[in-house]
C-alpha cells in the first residue's frame, strides 16, 4: 500500500482540482492507497470539503489538527499516521505535480532507491519568492553538514524503513528535507519544474518562510555559532597588532590623541557582541523549546473510517 500525505491550510479554492488530479495520478499505478489530508487548522471550508470527498472515495482520509501548527508539523503528523509500505509527501497547492508520484514509485520499485526527492529545476510564477528560496538552497547546501541535497523540498517518496527513521527524530525544530537527507538509505532524486500554485495566495507567509530557513540553517549547520569564534579570533589578532603599533608609537612620541579610532572600535565591538548575543539567543531558544518537550501537534480527529463518523 502507498500513503500520500498532503498538508492543507485554507485551500478551499483548489481542493476539487487537487483531489481529482491526485487520485487519478495514484490510481494510474496502484489501487491500494490512502491519501491523508492533514487539515492544519483551516479556518475556511477546507475541512468540510475534504470530508465530503470521503463519501465517494474511502481511500481519502482526513487528519484534523486542533489548530494551525505549520506545515512541517502537519507533514510530521501525516507521516506518523501513514500506514503505507511506501509513503509520499506532497504540497497541497499543486505546485508539486501529483503525476510525478508514478515516476517516484517506479524509481523505488524498479530503480532500487529507498528515498526519492523531487529537485526543483525551475519554478513557475512568484518570481521574488522563488528567488529567495533559490538563495536559501544555495546557502543551505554550502553550509549544512549534510550530503548535497540540491534544492529538494518536501516533495518526496520513501520506503517504510525510511519513514520509521524519519519519525523517530523527535526534535521540535524541524526541517524535513534536511532530516530526510540525514537518515541515509539509498537516496535518489528526480528533477521537475515546480508549478505556480493552482489557486489562492501562498499559505506560508514570508515570516513563516524565514523562520523555516532559520530553523534549517541553525539545526544543520554550526557555521552561525562558529562565526562568533572566527570573528573573535580575527578581533584578537587585529587588536594585538594595534596594541603593538600603539606601544611603538608611544615610544617614538608620535602618538596623537585619537578619539575617533577609540569610538569606532567601541561601536564595532559593541555591535558584534550584540549580533552574537542574538545568535546565541537563537540557540538557547531552541534548546529551551526542545527541553519543554511539547508535542509537535494535537489531533482533533482522524477521519479514517475505522470509527463511526459524524
Ligand atoms: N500549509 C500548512 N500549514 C501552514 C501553511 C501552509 O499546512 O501553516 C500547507 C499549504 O496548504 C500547502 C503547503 O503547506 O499545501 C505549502 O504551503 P505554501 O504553498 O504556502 O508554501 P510554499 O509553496 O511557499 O512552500
Ligand atoms: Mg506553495
Amino acid at each position: 500500500m502507498i500513503s500520500v500525505v498532503v498538508p492543507i491550510y485554507n485551500e478551499e479554492l483548489l481542493l476539487d482540482e487537487l483531489v481529482r488530479r491526485t487520485v487519478s495520478a495514484i490510481e494510474s499505478f496502484i489501487s491500494d492507497y490512502e491519501v491523508i489530508f492533514v487539515d492544519d487548522g483551516s479556518t475556511d471550508t477546507s475541512l468540510s470539503k475534504l470530508l465530503s470527498f470521503r463519501k465517494d472515495n474511502s481511500h481519502i482520509k482526513v487528519l484534523s489538527l486542533s489548530r494551525n501548527f505549520g506545515h512541517q508539523a502537519a507533514f510530521t503528523a501525516g507521516l506518523e499516521f501513514a500506514k503505507g509500505d511506501i509513503v509520499a509527501m506532497m504540497d497541497g497547492d499543486l505546485q508539486d505535480p501529483p503525476e510525478l508520484l508514478a515516476d517516484m514509485y517506479s524509481m523505488i520499485r524498479k530503480g532500487g532507491f529507498d528515498v526519492v526527492s523531487g529537485r526543483k529545476t525551475r519554478r513557475k510564477g512568484q518570481k521574488r519568492r522563488s528567488f529567495y528560496t533559490f538563495l536559501f538552497h544555495l546557502l543551505f547546501n554550502k553550509i549544512a553538514e549534510l550530503e548535497n541535497i540540491g534544492n529538494a523540498g518536501n516533495f518526496s517518496m520513501m520506503i517504510r524503513d525510511a519513514v520509521d527513521a524519519l519519525v523517530l527524530m523527535k526534535e521540535k525544530t524541524r526541517y524535513l528535507p534536511g532530516l530526510r537527507s540525514f537518515i541515509g538509505f539509498r537516496q535518489g532524486f528526480i528533477d521537475f519544474v515546480r508549478d505556480d500554485r493552482f489557486e489562492g495566495e501562498p499559505k506560508m507567509s514570508m515570516t513563516k518562510l524565514l523562520r523555516l530557513a532559520g530553523d534549517a540553517i541553525l539545526s544543520f549547520s554550526r557555521l552561525p555559532i562558529r562565526l562568533c569564534l572566527y570573528l573573535g579570533l580575527i578581533g584578537v589578532v587585529v587588536f594585538l597588532a594595534a596594541g603593538i603599533y600603539l606601544l611603538v608609537a608611544k615610544a617614538m612620541h608620535f602618538a596623537v590623541p585619537g578619539w575617533s579610532s577609540t569610538l569606532l572600535s567601541l561601536y564595532f565591538l559593541g555591535s558584534i557582541q550584540l549580533v552574537f548575543l542574538g545568535i546565541i539567543g537563537e540557540y538557547i531558544y531552541r534548546i529551551y523549546k526542545e527541553s519543554q518537550n511539547r508535542p509537535l501537534y494535537f489531533v482533533k480527529k482522524y477521519y479514517n473510517g475505522s470509527q463511526a463518523e459524524k
